[in-house]
């Protein structure tokens, strides 16, 4: 049985699946530099929080990406599968990862600033720049 505030998907090839509990419905995009070099592109993602539970976990390699996150793929197909702050275990988890992806909501782009000149998105979302990024979370 899923329960109705539960989010299931699975990498590429299937040999990781997830689980989110009362996951976010928005989806947020990062442009930073090391995100477009992990995915070629933007990490479009939920925030899913703690609340997330990994099948074949024997599967994900977790890259040490910086002194305060991490980010995780599937060893067997490369399927990104979240970034994870260290401090609070909060994952943020690629968005296409889940099979149902009805209901959601395109609302934030972070690190606007660094996004290249090549690409835009039409959708109407809250844009922060580093600047205002670090200024609301603290820089540390
Ligand atoms: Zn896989
Ligand atoms: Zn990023």
């Amino acid at each position: 049985m899923t329960g109705l505030n539960e989010k299931n998907g699975s990498c590429l090839c299937g040999a990781v699946g997830i689980t989110a509990k009362n996951p976010s419905n928005k989806v947020g995009a990062c442009h930073c530099g090391m995100c477009r070099k992990w995915g070629g592109g933007p990490f479009m993602e939920i925030d899913c929080g703690t609340n997330v539970t990994f099948r074949g976990e024997e599967n994900i390699t977790v890259y040490n990406s910086s002194s305060w996150a991490e980010r995780g793929f599937c060893k067997k197909c490369g399927s990104h599968l979240f970034y994870r702050l260290k401090g609070n275990g909060q994952h943020m988890v690629a968005v296409g990862l889940f099979d149902d992806q009805e209901g959601l909501v395109f609302n934030s782009q972070v690190f606007i600033d660094k996004k290249p000149s090549f690409y835009s998105f039409v959708n109407k979302t809250n844009d922060m720049t580093e600047a205002e990024i670090f200024e609301m979370y603290g820089s540390s």
